[in-house]
Protein backbone atom coordinates (compact mmCIF):
# COMPACT_ATOMS: atom_id res chain seq x y z
CA UNK A 1 0.00 0.00 0.00
CA UNK A 2 1.69 3.08 -1.08
CA UNK A 3 -0.35 5.87 0.13
CA UNK A 4 1.08 6.31 3.80
CA UNK A 5 -1.63 5.96 6.93
CA UNK A 6 -3.33 8.38 8.29
CA UNK A 7 -6.66 8.45 10.27
CA UNK A 8 -9.86 8.73 8.95
CA UNK A 9 -11.46 12.40 9.57
CA UNK A 10 -14.06 12.56 11.60
CA UNK A 11 -17.92 14.29 10.13
CA UNK A 12 -18.23 17.38 10.99
CA UNK A 13 -22.05 17.70 12.09
CA UNK A 14 -22.11 21.98 12.30
CA UNK A 15 -21.96 21.62 8.62
CA UNK A 16 -25.88 20.93 7.35
CA UNK A 17 -25.15 18.94 4.52
CA UNK A 18 -23.61 16.83 6.24
CA UNK A 19 -26.31 16.42 9.13
CA UNK A 20 -28.87 15.86 5.85
CA UNK A 21 -27.05 12.94 4.72
CA UNK A 22 -26.57 11.34 8.45
CA UNK A 23 -30.75 11.86 8.82
CA UNK A 24 -30.82 10.22 5.40
CA UNK A 25 -28.34 6.97 6.44
CA UNK A 26 -30.72 7.25 10.10
CA UNK A 27 -33.53 6.42 7.66
CA UNK A 28 -32.18 4.07 5.73
CA UNK A 29 -31.20 1.90 8.45
CA UNK A 30 -34.53 2.30 10.50
CA UNK A 31 -36.30 0.60 7.43
CA UNK A 32 -33.63 -2.46 7.61
CA UNK A 33 -33.88 -2.45 11.17
CA UNK A 34 -35.29 -5.92 12.51
CA UNK A 35 -33.31 -8.37 10.61
CA UNK A 36 -32.28 -12.09 11.76
CA UNK A 37 -28.73 -12.41 10.87
CA UNK A 38 -26.92 -16.11 10.88
CA UNK A 39 -24.27 -17.44 12.59
CA UNK A 40 -21.33 -17.93 10.14
CA UNK A 41 -19.12 -21.08 10.31
CA UNK A 42 -16.60 -22.12 7.62
CA UNK A 43 -18.62 -21.49 4.77
CA UNK A 44 -21.85 -21.49 6.14
CA UNK A 45 -24.43 -19.51 6.94
CA UNK A 46 -26.35 -21.47 9.92
CA UNK A 47 -29.46 -19.82 11.45
CA UNK A 48 -30.76 -20.82 14.60
CA UNK A 49 -34.24 -20.57 16.42
CA UNK A 50 -32.62 -19.32 19.30
CA UNK A 51 -32.02 -15.93 19.25
CA UNK A 52 -30.00 -12.86 21.04
CA UNK A 53 -32.37 -9.82 19.89
CA UNK A 54 -30.80 -6.33 20.32
CA UNK A 55 -32.69 -3.81 21.08
CA UNK A 56 -31.93 -0.06 20.70
CA UNK A 57 -31.22 1.13 24.53
CA UNK A 58 -32.97 4.27 23.59
CA UNK A 59 -36.32 2.81 23.20
CA UNK A 60 -36.66 -0.74 24.30
CA UNK A 61 -38.81 -1.50 22.14
CA UNK A 62 -36.98 -0.83 18.91
CA UNK A 63 -35.49 -4.12 17.91
CA UNK A 64 -32.33 -3.95 15.70
CA UNK A 65 -31.95 -7.05 15.41
CA UNK A 66 -31.87 -10.62 15.98
CA UNK A 67 -28.91 -12.42 15.70
CA UNK A 68 -28.78 -16.59 15.48
CA UNK A 69 -26.91 -17.98 19.32
CA UNK A 70 -24.25 -20.39 18.82
CA UNK A 71 -24.41 -23.53 20.96
CA UNK A 72 -21.31 -25.54 22.07
CA UNK A 73 -22.50 -27.70 19.06
CA UNK A 74 -21.99 -24.89 16.68
CA UNK A 75 -18.58 -23.49 18.54
CA UNK A 76 -16.94 -26.80 18.04
CA UNK A 77 -17.51 -26.57 14.13
CA UNK A 78 -16.45 -23.34 13.95
CA UNK A 79 -13.32 -24.74 15.92
CA UNK A 80 -12.92 -26.98 13.03
CA UNK A 81 -13.35 -24.55 10.55
CA UNK A 82 -10.78 -22.14 11.76
CA UNK A 83 -8.62 -25.26 12.11
CA UNK A 84 -9.12 -26.57 8.92
CA UNK A 85 -8.89 -23.09 7.46
CA UNK A 86 -5.60 -21.94 9.27
CA UNK A 87 -3.67 -24.48 7.17
CA UNK A 88 -4.59 -22.65 4.26
CA UNK A 89 -4.58 -18.77 5.49
CA UNK A 90 -1.54 -19.12 7.44
CA UNK A 91 0.38 -19.52 4.36
CA UNK A 92 -0.70 -16.44 2.09
CA UNK A 93 1.29 -13.83 1.67
CA UNK A 94 1.13 -11.30 4.23
CA UNK A 95 0.52 -8.97 1.90
CA UNK A 96 -2.68 -10.57 0.42
CA UNK A 97 -4.14 -10.57 3.57
CA UNK A 98 -3.35 -7.09 4.36
CA UNK A 99 -5.27 -6.23 0.81
CA UNK A 100 -8.60 -7.82 1.89
CA UNK A 101 -8.47 -5.28 4.43
CA UNK A 102 -7.70 -2.40 2.77
CA UNK A 103 -10.73 -3.13 0.75
CA UNK A 104 -13.24 -3.92 3.48
CA UNK A 105 -11.90 -0.26 4.93
CA UNK A 106 -12.81 0.93 1.47
CA UNK A 107 -16.48 0.05 1.60
CA UNK A 108 -17.08 0.90 5.01
CA UNK A 109 -15.91 3.99 3.80
CA UNK A 110 -18.27 4.28 1.14
CA UNK A 111 -20.99 3.61 3.65
CA UNK A 112 -19.46 5.52 6.70
CA UNK A 113 -23.01 7.00 7.99
CA UNK A 114 -24.74 3.90 7.64
CA UNK A 115 -22.34 2.11 9.75
CA UNK A 116 -22.80 4.78 12.21
CA UNK A 117 -26.30 4.70 11.94
CA UNK A 118 -26.28 1.27 13.15
CA UNK A 119 -24.60 2.34 15.92
CA UNK A 120 -26.71 5.21 16.93
CA UNK A 121 -29.68 2.67 17.25
CA UNK A 122 -27.93 -0.39 18.72
CA UNK A 123 -25.35 0.74 20.98
CA UNK A 124 -27.40 4.50 21.74
CA UNK A 125 -24.59 6.49 20.64
CA UNK A 126 -24.69 9.93 19.76
CA UNK A 127 -23.82 11.36 16.56
CA UNK A 128 -20.23 12.23 16.53
CA UNK A 129 -19.50 8.90 19.14
CA UNK A 130 -20.82 6.50 16.41
CA UNK A 131 -18.73 8.45 13.56
CA UNK A 132 -15.50 8.11 15.57
CA UNK A 133 -16.51 4.35 16.44
CA UNK A 134 -16.92 3.82 12.61
CA UNK A 135 -14.02 6.41 11.84
CA UNK A 136 -11.65 4.23 14.38
CA UNK A 137 -12.95 1.11 12.76
CA UNK A 138 -11.55 2.28 8.98
CA UNK A 139 -8.21 3.15 10.92
CA UNK A 140 -7.48 -0.08 12.53
CA UNK A 141 -7.71 -2.03 9.38
CA UNK A 142 -5.60 0.47 7.46
CA UNK A 143 -3.37 0.63 10.18
CA UNK A 144 -3.26 -3.29 10.84
CA UNK A 145 -2.77 -3.86 7.22
CA UNK A 146 0.26 -1.71 6.67
CA UNK A 147 1.90 -3.25 9.97
CA UNK A 148 1.03 -6.73 8.83
CA UNK A 149 3.21 -5.61 5.36
CA UNK A 150 6.34 -3.89 7.03
CA UNK A 151 6.56 -7.19 9.47
CA UNK A 152 6.38 -9.59 6.56
CA UNK A 153 10.19 -9.87 6.01
CA UNK A 154 10.93 -9.68 9.65
CA UNK A 155 13.34 -7.66 11.71
CA UNK A 156 16.74 -7.63 10.16
CA UNK A 157 19.29 -9.31 12.76
CA UNK A 158 22.86 -10.27 12.38
CA UNK A 159 25.05 -12.59 11.05
CA UNK A 160 28.53 -14.18 11.61
CA UNK A 161 30.99 -14.71 8.92
CA UNK A 162 29.43 -18.09 7.16
CA UNK A 163 25.89 -17.70 8.72
CA UNK A 164 22.72 -16.40 7.44
CA UNK A 165 20.16 -15.70 10.19
CA UNK A 166 16.58 -14.42 9.89
CA UNK A 167 14.19 -13.49 12.58
CA UNK A 168 10.64 -13.53 11.59
CA UNK A 169 7.06 -14.24 12.56
CA UNK A 170 4.35 -16.78 12.03
CA UNK A 171 0.71 -17.06 13.15
CA UNK A 172 -0.41 -18.90 16.03
CA UNK A 173 -3.51 -21.12 15.12
CA UNK A 174 -7.05 -20.17 16.45
CA UNK A 175 -7.41 -16.98 18.19
CA UNK A 176 -10.77 -16.53 20.30
CA UNK A 177 -11.52 -13.07 20.09
CA UNK A 178 -14.26 -11.77 22.89
CA UNK A 179 -15.30 -8.33 21.84
CA UNK A 180 -16.92 -5.11 23.74
CA UNK A 181 -20.51 -3.89 23.03
CA UNK A 182 -19.04 0.23 24.19
CA UNK A 183 -16.64 0.14 20.68
CA UNK A 184 -18.80 -2.39 18.81
CA UNK A 185 -17.39 -1.64 15.82
CA UNK A 186 -13.87 -0.41 16.30
CA UNK A 187 -12.48 -2.34 19.20
CA UNK A 188 -14.43 -5.67 17.28
CA UNK A 189 -13.07 -4.94 14.32
CA UNK A 190 -9.79 -3.92 15.26
CA UNK A 191 -9.15 -7.09 17.37
CA UNK A 192 -10.63 -9.27 14.47
CA UNK A 193 -8.51 -8.21 11.95
CA UNK A 194 -5.37 -7.89 14.16
CA UNK A 195 -5.94 -11.82 14.53
CA UNK A 196 -6.72 -12.33 10.98
CA UNK A 197 -3.89 -10.34 9.07
CA UNK A 198 -1.43 -12.58 11.06
CA UNK A 199 -2.46 -15.65 9.63
CA UNK A 200 -4.45 -17.02 12.81
CA UNK A 201 -7.97 -18.00 12.42
CA UNK A 202 -10.55 -16.51 14.24
CA UNK A 203 -13.27 -17.54 16.71
CA UNK A 204 -15.51 -13.87 17.04
CA UNK A 205 -18.06 -13.96 19.81
CA UNK A 206 -19.57 -10.35 19.34
CA UNK A 207 -20.79 -8.74 22.86
CA UNK A 208 -24.29 -9.79 23.29
CA UNK A 209 -25.87 -6.14 23.22
CA UNK A 210 -24.43 -5.39 19.79
CA UNK A 211 -23.96 -8.72 17.43
CA UNK A 212 -25.55 -6.95 14.78
CA UNK A 213 -22.72 -4.34 13.50
CA UNK A 214 -20.56 -7.16 13.87
CA UNK A 215 -22.66 -8.96 11.88
CA UNK A 216 -22.70 -6.10 9.35
CA UNK A 217 -18.86 -5.93 9.46
CA UNK A 218 -19.14 -9.96 8.72
CA UNK A 219 -21.40 -8.95 5.41
CA UNK A 220 -18.24 -6.67 4.50
CA UNK A 221 -14.94 -8.86 5.28
CA UNK A 222 -17.01 -11.74 2.94
CA UNK A 223 -17.54 -8.80 0.30
CA UNK A 224 -13.89 -7.72 0.45
CA UNK A 225 -13.12 -11.23 -0.21
CA UNK A 226 -12.41 -12.42 2.81
CA UNK A 227 -12.01 -16.01 2.58
CA UNK A 228 -14.56 -18.63 4.50
CA UNK A 229 -13.46 -20.14 8.21
CA UNK A 230 -11.34 -17.68 8.57
CA UNK A 231 -13.56 -15.50 10.79
CA UNK A 232 -16.16 -17.24 12.09
CA UNK A 233 -18.71 -15.61 13.86
CA UNK A 234 -20.47 -16.95 17.02
CA UNK A 235 -22.19 -14.94 19.12
CA UNK A 236 -23.44 -16.34 22.12
CA UNK A 237 -23.80 -16.85 26.04
CA UNK A 238 -20.58 -16.79 27.95
CA UNK A 239 -21.97 -19.65 30.09
CA UNK A 240 -22.84 -21.55 26.75
CA UNK A 241 -19.70 -21.13 24.60
CA UNK A 242 -17.38 -18.36 26.43
CA UNK A 243 -15.79 -20.87 28.71
CA UNK A 244 -15.89 -23.41 26.01
CA UNK A 245 -14.01 -21.48 23.51
CA UNK A 246 -11.44 -20.12 26.46
CA UNK A 247 -11.00 -23.67 27.72
CA UNK A 248 -10.69 -25.36 24.28
CA UNK A 249 -7.47 -27.49 23.78
CA UNK A 250 -7.20 -25.92 20.66
CA UNK A 251 -7.37 -23.01 21.17
CA UNK A 252 -4.08 -20.76 21.22
CA UNK A 253 -4.67 -17.64 22.28
CA UNK A 254 -7.65 -15.27 23.32
CA UNK A 255 -8.04 -11.44 22.96
CA UNK A 256 -10.26 -10.30 25.38
CA UNK A 257 -11.71 -6.79 25.83
CA UNK A 258 -14.19 -5.91 28.64
CA UNK A 259 -14.71 -5.92 32.17
CA UNK A 260 -12.10 -6.97 34.54
CA UNK A 261 -14.36 -9.26 36.29
CA UNK A 262 -14.59 -11.42 33.21
CA UNK A 263 -10.81 -11.01 32.23
CA UNK A 264 -9.32 -12.35 35.40
CA UNK A 265 -11.81 -15.50 34.45
CA UNK A 266 -10.04 -15.88 31.24
CA UNK A 267 -6.91 -15.16 32.64
CA UNK A 268 -7.13 -17.74 35.33
CA UNK A 269 -8.93 -20.37 32.45
CA UNK A 270 -6.57 -19.95 29.97
CA UNK A 271 -3.50 -20.73 32.83
CA UNK A 272 -4.82 -24.35 32.66
CA UNK A 273 -3.32 -26.53 30.24
CA UNK A 274 -6.19 -29.12 29.19
CA UNK A 275 -5.88 -32.69 27.77
CA UNK A 276 -4.66 -32.20 24.02
CA UNK A 277 -3.13 -28.91 23.98
CA UNK A 278 0.81 -28.46 23.64
CA UNK A 279 0.83 -24.86 24.16
CA UNK A 280 0.51 -22.49 27.07
CA UNK A 281 -2.26 -19.94 25.23
CA UNK A 282 -1.90 -16.22 25.27
CA UNK A 283 -4.02 -13.89 26.40
CA UNK A 284 -4.24 -9.85 25.16
CA UNK A 285 -6.86 -8.65 28.08
CA UNK A 286 -8.34 -5.32 28.20
CA UNK A 287 -10.05 -4.52 31.37
CA UNK A 288 -10.91 -1.67 33.04
CA UNK A 289 -10.37 2.09 34.05
CA UNK A 290 -10.43 4.63 36.98
CA UNK A 291 -8.89 7.43 35.18
CA UNK A 292 -8.17 10.91 36.47
CA UNK A 293 -7.87 14.23 35.21
CA UNK A 294 -5.28 16.02 37.53
CA UNK A 295 -6.30 19.90 37.51
CA UNK A 296 -3.29 22.26 39.02
CA UNK A 297 -3.20 25.47 40.54
CA UNK A 298 -1.78 27.06 37.33
CA UNK A 299 -3.89 25.90 34.68
CA UNK A 300 -6.28 27.02 32.11
CA UNK A 301 -9.66 26.60 34.08
CA UNK A 302 -11.73 26.60 31.53
CA UNK A 303 -9.74 24.17 29.72
CA UNK A 304 -9.73 21.97 32.58
CA UNK A 305 -13.27 22.16 33.09
CA UNK A 306 -13.91 20.86 29.31
CA UNK A 307 -11.84 18.21 29.59
CA UNK A 308 -13.28 16.57 32.46
CA UNK A 309 -16.91 16.72 31.28
CA UNK A 310 -16.02 15.82 27.65
CA UNK A 311 -14.03 12.94 29.00
CA UNK A 312 -16.41 11.91 32.13
CA UNK A 313 -19.73 12.06 29.33
CA UNK A 314 -19.01 11.38 25.95
CA UNK A 315 -20.52 7.99 25.27
CA UNK A 316 -21.82 8.57 28.71
CA UNK A 317 -19.12 7.57 30.28
CA UNK A 318 -19.06 4.34 28.99
CA UNK A 319 -15.44 3.57 27.64
CA UNK A 320 -12.63 2.48 29.99
CA UNK A 321 -10.64 5.54 29.05
CA UNK A 322 -13.61 7.90 31.09
CA UNK A 323 -12.66 10.62 33.25
CA UNK A 324 -14.28 9.45 36.77
CA UNK A 325 -12.14 11.10 38.86
CA UNK A 326 -11.02 14.89 38.97
CA UNK A 327 -8.59 15.75 41.31
CA UNK A 328 -8.00 18.99 41.80
CA UNK A 329 -5.86 21.26 43.93
CA UNK A 330 -7.52 23.37 46.51
CA UNK A 331 -6.82 26.70 45.34
CA UNK A 332 -8.68 26.62 42.10
CA UNK A 333 -11.15 23.77 42.90
CA UNK A 334 -14.14 25.86 43.48
CA UNK A 335 -13.67 27.57 40.08
CA UNK A 336 -13.06 24.37 38.36
CA UNK A 337 -16.32 22.35 40.16
CA UNK A 338 -18.64 26.19 39.73
CA UNK A 339 -16.94 26.04 35.33
CA UNK A 340 -17.85 21.66 35.31
CA UNK A 341 -21.54 22.19 36.80
CA UNK A 342 -22.41 24.94 34.09
CA UNK A 343 -20.72 23.16 31.14
CA UNK A 344 -22.64 19.66 32.88
CA UNK A 345 -25.82 21.82 32.87
CA UNK A 346 -26.02 22.18 28.81
CA UNK A 347 -25.80 18.66 27.98
CA UNK A 348 -28.71 17.36 26.17
CA UNK A 349 -29.65 14.15 27.26
CA UNK A 350 -32.12 11.66 24.87
CA UNK A 351 -33.02 9.12 22.13
CA UNK A 352 -29.77 9.66 20.15
CA UNK A 353 -31.23 9.66 16.81
CA UNK A 354 -31.75 13.27 17.57
CA UNK A 355 -27.64 14.28 17.78
CA UNK A 356 -28.27 14.74 21.84
CA UNK A 357 -24.58 15.24 23.51
CA UNK A 358 -25.61 12.04 25.68
CA UNK A 359 -27.59 9.11 25.10
CA UNK A 360 -28.73 5.80 27.01
CA UNK A 361 -26.73 3.78 28.91
CA UNK A 362 -26.24 0.29 27.81
CA UNK A 363 -28.49 -1.80 29.12
CA UNK A 364 -31.21 -2.37 32.63
CA UNK A 365 -27.94 -4.03 34.28
CA UNK A 366 -25.56 -1.15 33.20
CA UNK A 367 -28.22 1.49 34.39
CA UNK A 368 -29.06 -0.61 38.06
CA UNK A 369 -25.48 -0.59 38.58
CA UNK A 370 -24.33 2.83 37.77
CA UNK A 371 -27.58 4.09 39.74
CA UNK A 372 -26.82 2.64 42.52
CA UNK A 373 -23.13 4.35 42.66
CA UNK A 374 -25.08 7.43 42.32
CA UNK A 375 -26.45 6.46 45.48
CA UNK A 376 -23.41 5.81 46.91
CA UNK A 377 -22.33 9.11 45.90
CA UNK A 378 -25.04 10.80 47.85
CA UNK A 379 -22.92 9.15 51.10
CA UNK A 380 -19.62 9.47 50.21
CA UNK A 381 -19.70 13.19 48.66
CA UNK A 382 -22.31 16.11 47.58
CA UNK A 383 -24.37 15.61 44.29
CA UNK A 384 -23.85 19.00 42.45
CA UNK A 385 -25.61 17.55 38.76
CA UNK A 386 -27.81 15.21 37.44
CA UNK A 387 -28.13 12.43 40.15
CA UNK A 388 -31.26 11.38 38.32
CA UNK A 389 -32.09 8.58 35.84
CA UNK A 390 -35.39 6.89 33.97
CA UNK A 391 -35.57 4.18 32.57
CA UNK A 392 -38.70 3.75 31.21
CA UNK A 393 -38.29 4.10 27.80
CA UNK A 394 -34.62 3.71 27.36
CA UNK A 395 -31.94 3.95 30.01
CA UNK A 396 -31.46 6.98 30.42
CA UNK A 397 -29.07 8.91 33.04
CA UNK A 398 -28.17 12.45 33.82
CA UNK A 399 -24.77 13.37 33.76
CA UNK A 400 -23.51 13.50 37.22
CA UNK A 401 -20.97 15.19 39.06
CA UNK A 402 -19.91 13.79 42.88
CA UNK A 403 -18.44 17.00 44.69
CA UNK A 404 -16.02 16.62 47.61
CA UNK A 405 -15.10 12.87 47.79
CA UNK A 406 -12.24 11.30 49.65
CA UNK A 407 -9.59 9.71 47.87
CA UNK A 408 -10.18 6.39 49.30
CA UNK A 409 -14.04 6.34 48.38
CA UNK A 410 -15.95 3.67 46.78
CA UNK A 411 -16.62 6.31 44.05
CA UNK A 412 -12.72 7.01 43.69
CA UNK A 413 -11.48 3.34 43.49
CA UNK A 414 -14.17 1.40 41.71
CA UNK A 415 -15.41 1.39 37.86
CA UNK A 416 -18.65 2.92 37.39
CA UNK A 417 -18.94 2.91 34.00
CA UNK A 418 -21.44 5.65 33.46
CA UNK A 419 -21.66 9.10 33.11
CA UNK A 420 -20.52 9.46 36.89
CA UNK A 421 -17.32 11.77 38.38
CA UNK A 422 -15.99 12.03 41.10
CA UNK A 423 -14.08 15.41 42.56
CA UNK A 424 -11.64 15.63 45.14
CA UNK A 425 -9.60 17.96 46.26
CA UNK A 426 -5.87 17.95 47.07
CA UNK A 427 -3.59 20.23 48.56
CA UNK A 428 -1.10 20.64 45.88
CA UNK A 429 0.13 18.99 42.96
CA UNK A 430 2.30 16.23 44.47
CA UNK A 431 -0.91 14.99 46.43
CA UNK A 432 -2.86 15.22 43.43
CA UNK A 433 -0.87 12.58 41.45
CA UNK A 434 -0.66 10.39 44.68
CA UNK A 435 -4.56 10.17 44.57
CA UNK A 436 -4.32 9.86 40.80
CA UNK A 437 -2.15 6.82 41.29
CA UNK A 438 -3.81 5.92 44.32
CA UNK A 439 -5.95 3.20 42.22
CA UNK A 440 -5.89 -0.91 41.56
CA UNK A 441 -5.74 0.25 37.69
CA UNK A 442 -3.46 2.23 35.39
CA UNK A 443 -5.35 2.64 31.99
CA UNK A 444 -5.56 6.73 31.08
CA UNK A 445 -5.36 10.12 32.73
CA UNK A 446 -4.84 13.74 32.12
CA UNK A 447 -3.24 16.44 33.63
CA UNK A 448 -4.00 20.29 33.30
CA UNK A 449 -0.96 22.30 34.17
CA UNK A 450 0.75 25.12 33.12
CA UNK A 451 3.88 24.70 34.99
CA UNK A 452 6.49 23.04 32.71
CA UNK A 453 8.20 20.55 35.72
CA UNK A 454 4.65 18.95 37.16
CA UNK A 455 4.56 17.83 33.30
CA UNK A 456 7.56 16.46 33.73
CA UNK A 457 7.00 14.71 37.15
CA UNK A 458 3.75 13.39 35.69
CA UNK A 459 5.67 12.18 32.98
CA UNK A 460 7.38 9.79 35.11
CA UNK A 461 5.05 9.38 38.02
CA UNK A 462 1.51 9.29 36.99
CA UNK A 463 1.11 5.44 36.32
CA UNK A 464 -1.09 5.46 33.33
CA UNK A 465 -0.97 3.35 29.62
CA UNK A 466 -2.19 6.26 28.12
CA UNK A 467 -0.83 9.62 29.66
CA UNK A 468 -2.48 12.78 27.96
CA UNK A 469 -1.42 16.86 28.96
CA UNK A 470 -3.52 19.23 28.66
CA UNK A 471 -6.33 17.78 26.73
CA UNK A 472 -9.03 15.68 27.71
CA UNK A 473 -8.12 11.50 28.98
CA UNK A 474 -10.32 9.55 25.67
CA UNK A 475 -9.99 9.41 22.48
CA UNK A 476 -7.02 7.93 21.45
CA UNK A 477 -6.37 7.90 17.80
CA UNK A 478 -4.95 4.32 16.04
CA UNK A 479 -1.23 4.73 15.30
CA UNK A 480 -1.00 8.23 16.85
CA UNK A 481 -1.93 6.97 20.46
CA UNK A 482 -1.34 3.45 20.73
CA UNK A 483 -3.95 2.24 23.16
CA UNK A 484 -3.71 0.20 26.72
CA UNK A 485 -2.98 0.52 30.55
CA UNK A 486 -1.37 -0.78 33.75
CA UNK A 487 -2.17 -2.92 36.19
CA UNK A 488 -5.39 -4.10 36.48
CA UNK A 489 -6.36 -2.36 33.30
CA UNK A 490 -4.77 -5.09 31.41
CA UNK A 491 -2.11 -6.65 29.85
CA UNK A 492 -0.90 -3.27 28.43
CA UNK A 493 -1.33 -4.81 24.97
CA UNK A 494 -1.18 -1.49 22.83
CA UNK A 495 -3.96 -1.66 20.03
CA UNK A 496 -3.26 0.54 17.27
CA UNK A 497 0.42 0.53 18.32
CA UNK A 498 3.23 0.03 16.38
CA UNK A 499 3.94 -3.65 18.58
CA UNK A 500 0.63 -4.77 18.94
CA UNK A 501 0.45 -7.34 16.02
CA UNK A 502 3.53 -8.92 17.50
CA UNK A 503 0.80 -10.26 20.12
CA UNK A 504 -0.78 -12.24 17.42
CA UNK A 505 2.32 -13.42 16.17
CA UNK A 506 5.72 -16.18 17.57
CA UNK A 507 8.90 -15.10 16.46
CA UNK A 508 11.43 -17.87 14.85
CA UNK A 509 15.16 -17.89 14.20
CA UNK A 510 16.76 -19.50 11.30
CA UNK A 511 20.08 -19.83 10.72
CA UNK A 512 21.97 -21.50 8.13
CA UNK A 513 25.87 -22.17 8.45
CA UNK A 514 27.12 -21.43 4.61
N1 LIG B 1 -9.75 3.87 22.91
C1 LIG B 1 -10.83 4.54 23.56
C2 LIG B 1 -10.42 5.91 24.00
O1 LIG B 1 -9.27 6.26 23.91
C3 LIG B 1 -11.39 3.78 24.73
C4 LIG B 1 -11.58 2.33 24.48
C5 LIG B 1 -12.49 1.66 25.47
O2 LIG B 1 -13.23 2.30 26.21
O3 LIG B 1 -12.49 0.42 25.47
O4 LIG B 1 -11.25 6.63 24.46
Amino acid sequence: MSVPYKHEPFTDFTVEENRKEFQAALKKVEAELGQDFPLRIGGELVYTDDKITSENPAKKEQVVGRVSKATRDHAEQAMQAALTTFEDWKRWDPEARAEILFKAAAIIRRRKHEFSAYLVYEAGKPWNEADADTAEAIDFLEYYGRQMIELKNGIPVLSRVGENNQYGYIPLGVAVVISPWNFAFAIMAGTTVAAAVTGNTVLLKPASTTPVVAAKFMEVLEEAGMPAGVINYIPGSGSEIGDYIVDHPKTRMISFTGSREVGERIYERAAKVNKGQYWLKRVVAEMGGKDTIVVDKDADLDLAAKSIVASAFGFSGQKCSACSRAVIVEDVYDEVLEKSIALTKELSVGETINDTNMGPVNDQAAFDKIMSYIEIGKEEGRIVAGGTGDSSKGYFIQPTIVADVEADARLMQEEIFGPVVAFSKAKDFDEALDIANNTEYGLTGAVITRNRQHVEKAKTDFHVGNMYINRGCTGAIVGYHPFGGFNMSGTDSKAGGPDYLQLFLQAKTISESL
